[in-house]
C-alpha cells in the first residue's frame, strides 16, 4: 500500500465535494471520488444543439454558493421561460397562466374544485410562512437559517397538511410530492411546502435556471481544472484517525490504497458517510444513518422532430396518470430565436412508483415511459432518436416528521475535529446549494484547523510570516 499525506482530502466528488474541493485548492489536496466522472447526482451530456439531462437540472438564483462558484469557473446559467407548473389531467395537458388559476382551468367535479382550491390556498400561505422563514435574519449566520428553516412545519407529514383530498386530486398533490423523493406520508410538511415554494416562488430568476449546456458541465470543467488532484473510481472503504493525522482507505480495482491527511472531508450521502467514517460520535451516527433518502428512475430522451412541439412553451409538467411524475423539456430555455429541429424531455417518477420501477430492466423501464410520453404527445412518434435510463440510489433526501438532526449541527459547532461533513442531507431537502453551503462552511473549519495546525508549529509558522527569507506562503 503506497502511502502519502495531504492537507485535505475530499471523499465525493459531487457539488459538495466539488465545493469543497474547489475552495481549499490552495492546499495538498486529493479527491477520491467512485465513479470515472465528477459531477455526481448532477449529470447531462451534450446532444448537439441540446443537452441529454439525467440528474439535477434547477439552478439556484444569484449570490448563491453555486452560482459563485460558476461564475468563478466562467459557467452561466441561463432563463427558462416556459410554464413551471402545467398538468396533465384526464389526457390533457394544462398550463394556466398562473398557478391560482389551475382549480379553475382543470375539468373537474364541484368537489374537486372546492378541495383543490382550499388545498391550494392552504399551501399558499404556507408557502409564505416558509419564504420568510428562508430570508436571513441579521447577525444570523448560513447553518443556523438553514437549521431554523429545516424546523418549519416539521412535526407533522405533508399528508397530514394535505388531508384526505377525492381520488384525483391526492394522485397529483401525491405526485407533485414525490419531487422529494418520498410519499406524502414520509415526508415532512415542510418539505413539501418548500417544494411548491420554490416552484410558486414566481418573481426573479429564483428556481428557473438551467446551467448552460447541461448540468453536467460543471462536473466536466471541474475535471479540467482539478486534473490529477482527483483520483477516479476510488472507493473509499474507511476514514479513521490515525495518531495526529487521518487515514482514508480506498480501492481502485480491487487494489488497496491509503493516504493521510490533516482534515478530511466526507462528502457522500449520509448513510454512506456513517459507513465508513470510524471516529465519530455515537449520536453523529445515528443521525447519519436515519437520514432518508428516496430513489428516482430517470430518463432522458432526445429527439429528431422537425416542427413545433404542443410543449415547446413548458418547461414542467405534473403528470398524475403516467408511469413518471414528472415530465421535463430541457429544451424550452433555448427555444428563444426561431425552433430549432429535435429536442430533448426528461422524465422521471419517485415514492413508491419509483421503487416499483427500479424492480425491472432498463428496457422495461423505458418501454413503460416511453408508452406514456407517446400518450401524452403522439406527435413524438417515429421522432425519438435515443433514451438513456439513469437509476439514481439515492436519488433525493427529504425529512419525514419529527426528524431530529441536532446532533449533526452540534458536531459541525465542534473546532476540535478533523473530519468534516458535507452534502445535500445538511437541508430538508436535498438540493445543489445546500449541498455546496455545506461544504463550503466544511471548508471554512477545516482551513481554520489547518491555520491552527501551522499556529502550534515555530517553524512553519515562521514560513507563513515570510521569515528565514522566504516571502509569506501558504502551507501546502
Ligand atoms: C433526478 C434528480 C433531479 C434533481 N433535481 C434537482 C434540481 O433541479 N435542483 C437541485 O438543486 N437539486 C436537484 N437534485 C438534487 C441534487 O442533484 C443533489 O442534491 C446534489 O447532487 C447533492 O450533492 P452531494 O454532493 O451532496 O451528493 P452527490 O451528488 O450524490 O455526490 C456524491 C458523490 O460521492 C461519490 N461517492 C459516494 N460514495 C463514495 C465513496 N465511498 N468513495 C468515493 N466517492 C463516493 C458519488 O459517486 C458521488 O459522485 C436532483 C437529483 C436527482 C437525482
Amino acid at each position: 500500500m503506497s502511502e502519502s499525506n495531504y492537507d485535505v482530502v475530499v471523499i465525493g466528488g459531487g457539488p459538495a465535494g466539488m465545493a469543497a474541493a474547489w475552495e481549499l485548492r490552495d492546499r495538498k489536496m486529493l479527491v477520491l471520488e467512485k465513479t470515472h466522472r465528477l459531477g455526481g447526482r448532477l449529470y447531462s451530456m451534450s446532444r448537439g444543439d441540446y443537452w441529454l439531462n439525467l440528474g439535477g437540472h434547477l439552478f439556484p438564483a444569484a449570490g448563491s454558493h453555486m452560482r459563485n462558484i460558476l461564475h468563478s469557473i466562467g459557467l452561466d446559467v441561463i432563463r427558462i421561460p416556459g410554464n413551471k407548473f402545467a398538468i396533465c389531467w384526464g389526457g390533457r395537458v394544462f398550463a394556466p397562466k398562473s398557478v391560482s388559476a389551475l382549480p379553475l382551468t382543470l375539468p373537474m367535479s364541484i368537489r374537486e374544485r372546492i378541495s383543490m382550491a382550499a388545498i391550494g390556498l392552504r399551501i399558499l400561505k404556507a408557502v409564505r410562512g416558509w419564504q420568510k422563514e428562508m430570508q436571513l435574519v441579521y447577525g444570523e449566520n448560513n447553518q443556523t437559517r438553514r437549521a431554523r428553516v429545516a424546523r418549519y412545519m416539521a412535526d407533522i407529514s405533508f399528508r397530514d397538511f394535505i388531508g384526505r383530498p377525492p381520488k384525483r386530486v391526492e394522485a397529483l398533490f401525491q405526485s407533485a410530492a414525490r419531487r422529494a423523493a418520498a410519499e406524502m406520508e414520509d415526508q415532512n410538511a415542510g418539505v413539501g411546502v418548500s417544494l411548491f415554494g420554490a416552484v410558486w416562488s414566481g418573481k426573479g430568476d429564483s428556481m428557473a435556471l438551467n446551467l448552460n449546456g447541461g448540468s453536467g458541465r460543471l462536473g466536466e470543467v471541474m475535471m479540467e481544472l482539478l486534473g490529477d488532484r482527483v483520483r477516479y473510481n476510488a472507493t473509499v472503504r474507511s476514514v479513521e484517525r490515525a495518531g495526529d493525522k487521518i487515514a482514508v482507505v480506498y480501492e481502485i480495482d480491487g487494489a488497496e490504497h491509503k493516504v493521510s491527511a490533516s482534515q478530511v472531508i466526507v462528502a457522500i450521502p449520509a448513510y454512506q458517510a456513517a459507513e465508513i467514517v470510524r471516529d465519530i460520535p455515537d449520536d453523529v451516527r445515528a443521525t447519519l444513518n436515519k437520514v432518508q433518502y428516496g430513489p428516482f428512475p430517470t430518463m432522458g430522451i432526445i429527439t429528431d422532430e422537425t416542427g413545433p412541439m404542443p410543449y415547446d412553451e413548458i418547461y414542467a409538467i405534473t403528470t398524475p396518470d403516467a408511469s413518471f411524475d414528472m415530465f421535463f423539456n430541457h429544451a424550452n430555455p433555448l427555444r428563444t430565436g426561431p425552433r430549432k429541429p429535435g429536442g430533448s424531455l426528461m422524465v422521471y417518477s419517485g415514492g413508491s412508483p419509483a421503487k416499483e420501477m427500479l424492480k425491472l430492466s432498463d428496457d422495461e423501464i423505458r418501454d413503460r415511459y416511453l408508452t406514456d410520453v407517446l400518450k401524452m404527445f403522439p406527435e413524438l412518434k417515429g421522432h425519438i432518436k435515443e433514451t438513456v435510463v439513469q437509476r439514481w440510489v439515492p436519488g433525493n433526501t427529504y425529512r419525514p416528521a419529527g426528524f431530529n438532526f441536532d446532533p449533526m449541527l452540534t458536531y459541525c459547532e465542534r473546532t476540535d475535529v478533523d473530519i468534516h461533513f458535507a452534502g445535500d442531507y445538511f437541508a430538508e431537502i436535498g438540493n445543489m446549494e445546500i449541498a455546496t453551503g455545506s461544504a463550503h462552511e466544511a471548508a471554512r473549519r477545516a482551513r481554520v484547523r489547518l491555520m491552527n495546525n501551522i499556529r502550534k508549529s515555530p517553524s512553519l509558522q515562521a514560513v507563513v510570516d515570510g521569515e528565514n527569507g522566504l516571502p509569506a506562503a501558504k502551507i501546502g
